[in-house]
C-alpha cells in the first residue's frame, strides 16, 4: 500500500490515477490527520509526501514516520516544490529515501516508486535488514557485504542500491581482498579491453561507490600511484 499525502486536489488524483494504472495499491490523503488514522490503522509500505499542507508540514511528517518503530524503515519520496523548497529539503536531510520535484512526470514517479519498493523488499529480506549470512558468492570487507548472485550489498546492514558499472567495480576489487588493483585492471575488468575511455573514469565510480557506503566508505582505500585496494581488517 501506497500513502500520498497530498492537499492538491489535482495533483492527489492524477497520482494515484498512475499509481494504480501501474498495478501499486496507492491511497491518497489531503489532510495529515487522515493519513496518521490510516497510518494507525495499518502502516504503509511506502510514503509520497509533500511539503505545504494545511494542518502538518511534511517534514514534520516525516521526522514522526522516522521515529515510529513501525515506519522507521519505510520509504519516504519528498515531492517538492522546484527551485529553493527542493534544495533546502535535500539539505536537511531528514532521512527521506528519494525527492521529486514538482512538476514531475508520470513515467518517472513510477520508475523511481519501483525502486524504492525493490530496495524495501532487499533490506526486509533478512527480518532485520541484516544482509544474510555469508554463502559462497558473498564477499565481506569490514561491514561491508555483497553477493554477487543476488547483486546486492550491504553497509553495516542497509542495503546500497549501486548502479551496474558501481556493483562491479566493488565486486571485482572485493573479490582480490588486499591486493592493489590499478585503475587500467579495473577498466579492463569492469568495461571491457574495447572500452576506449580514461581511467579517471574508475575515479569517478569510486567516488560515488564511497558516497554510496557512507560511514563504510574506508573499505576502499586509494593506493597513491596504482589504484585502489579492499583494506584486508
Ligand atoms: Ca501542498
Amino acid at each position: 500500500m501506497i500513502y500520498l499525502l497530498e492537499d492538491e486536489e489535482g495533483i492527489r488524483n492524477i497520482v494515484v490515477y498512475a499509481l494504480e494504472q501501474a498495478g501499486l495499491e496507492p491511497f491518497g490523503f489531503a489532510m495529515a490527520r487522515d493519513f496518521w488514522a490510516a497510518a494507525r490503522e495499518k502502516p504503509p509500505d511506502l510514503v509520497l509526501l509533500d511539503i505545504m499542507l494545511p494542518d502538518e508540514d511534511g517534514l514534520t511528517v516525516l521526522k514522526k514516520l522516522r521515529a515510529a518503530s513501525a515506519t522507521e524503515r519505510t520509504p519516504v519520496m519528498m515531492l517538492t516544490a522546484m527551485g529553493a523548497e527542493y534544495d533546502k529539503v535535500r539539505g536537511l536531510d531528514l532521512g527521506a529515501d528519494d525527492y521529486l520535484a514538482k512538476p514531475f512526470g508520470m513515467m518517472e514517479l513510477i520508475a523511481r516508486v519501483k525502486s524504492l519498493l525493490r530496495r524495501a523488499d532487499g533490506g526486509a529480506s533478512g527480518g532485520t535488514g541484516q544482509a544474510p549470512p555469508l554463502a559462497g558468492d558473498e564477499y565481506q570487507a569490514g561491514l561491508v557485504k555483497l553477493s554477487l548472485k543476488r547483486r546486492k550489498v550491504w553497509a553495516d546492514g542497509t542495503p546500497v542500491p549501486l548502479s551496474f558499472k558501481e556493483f562491479e567495480t566493488l565486486a571485482y576489487l572485493m573479490k582480490n581482498k588486499g591486493i592493489a588493483l590499478s585503475r587500467e585492471q579495473i577498466m579492463d575488468h569492469v568495461w571491457g579491453y574495447d572500452y576506449d575511455g580514461e581511467s579517471r573514469t574508475v575515479d569517478v565510480h569510486v567516488r560515488s561507490l564511497r558516497a554510496k557506503l557512507g560511514a563504510c566508505e574506508d573499505v576502499i582505500e586509494t593506493v597513491r600511484g596504482v589504484g585502489y585496494r579492499i583494506s584486508s581488517d
